[in-house]
């Protein structure tokens, strides 16, 4: 960990202006120690080969691992409920980002303009962010919307070792549907999806349906939507995520860390066929809800 520390103090000495965050987020992220990289393992046979870690002894640190994918393909839901399966921080620099514009911070109004048009936050302000969120030190993580840049990335590689990169994927034209029926209630932080989605197969093409996400009774006059799910600005999230994150993919997948989940439907469909692609099965589930 130390050689980790000195190799990002030289990094990050070379790369303003990013230097000072980066100095913060070596002290924070290096407190996590660091497993087999992986690199040398084949990508479409990562798990098959080298069952996850899941089960660490004490002196074995949590799984590292992050999610990649579109703008309403569900990146918070999977990720929200594998940390609480694995017992591990799940950290959304989009949640990072909303608490900063929510606040009356010198950053809220900058961040307001950038967010609302769809465009990503400096890689500057977020790792500044992230750098903050993980002061305490972390043992383990899920980290959902963070890298979104192939320098994010290269900042990460730099600080900690990822296990998996998890790439969750769902047909195009139910991303932005998804996006614009999400809803959260004002009061309890729910989260839910008002979308009906049928799409019928075509010429060969699978058929995908994902029933909504309804909120209780209670909930349902407390909800507000994200000021960012409009249609417009959706499109320039789709747009800017395949130009700008979507190499990520390639990133990933010459280290043999990328994992690909086509997700089959809503969550009773995905979710237990995520489970299995993770090698985590019932028990697992079990013994984490009691
Ligand atoms: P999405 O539904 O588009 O995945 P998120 O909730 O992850 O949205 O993020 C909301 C917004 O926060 C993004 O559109 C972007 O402006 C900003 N943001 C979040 N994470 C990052 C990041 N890693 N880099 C740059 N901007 C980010």
């Amino acid at each position: 960990m130390a050689v980790l520390h000195r190799l990002w103090r030289a990094r990050a000495r070379a790369s303003t202006p990013i230097s000072s965050i980066a100095a913060s987020t070596i002290r924070t992220l290096s407190s996590c120690s660091v497993a087999n990289s992986g690199a040398d393992l084949e990508a479409p046979s990562l798990l098959a080969q080298n069952p996850l870690p899941l089960r660490h002894g004490p002196k074995d640190r949590n799984v590292q691992w992050v999610f990649l994918g579109c703008p309403g393909v569900g990146k918070g839901t999977y990720a929200s409920r594998l940390s609480h399966l694995l017992g591990v921080p799940h950290i959304a620099t989009g949640d990072l980002v909303r608490g900063e514009l929510s606040s009356s911070g010198p950053l809220a109004s900058q961040l307001a303009e950038i967010v609302n048009q769809g465009k990503l936050v400096s890689d500057e302000i977020i790792i500044n962010l992230l750098s903050k969120r993980l002061e305490a030190g972390e043992s383990g993580f899920i980290l959902d919307g963070f890298p979104r840049t192939i320098r994010q990335a290269e900042i990460l590689e730099g600080v900690t070792d990822i296990d998996l990169v998890v790439n969750l994927k769902l047909q195009e034209e139910a991303l932005l549907a998804k996006c614009l029926g999400r809803r959260t209630c004002s009061e309890c932080g729910g989260n839910y999806n008002i979308a009906c989605i049928d799409i019928k197969g075509e010429n060969g093409s699978p058929g995908l349906y994902m029933a909504p996400l309804l909120p209780p009774p209670h909930c349902e006059s407390k909800l507000i939507t994200r000021a960012d799910d409009t249609e417009e600005v959706v499109k320039e999230r789709l747009r800017i995520y395949h130009d700008v994150t979507q190499p990520l993919e390639e990133f990933y997948r010459s280290r043999g860390k990328l994992l690909e989940f086509d997700l089959p439907g809503g969550i009773p469909e995905s979710w237990p066929k995520l489970l299995q692609a993770l090698n985590l099965d019932h028990n697992d589930e079990q013994s984490a809800a009691a």
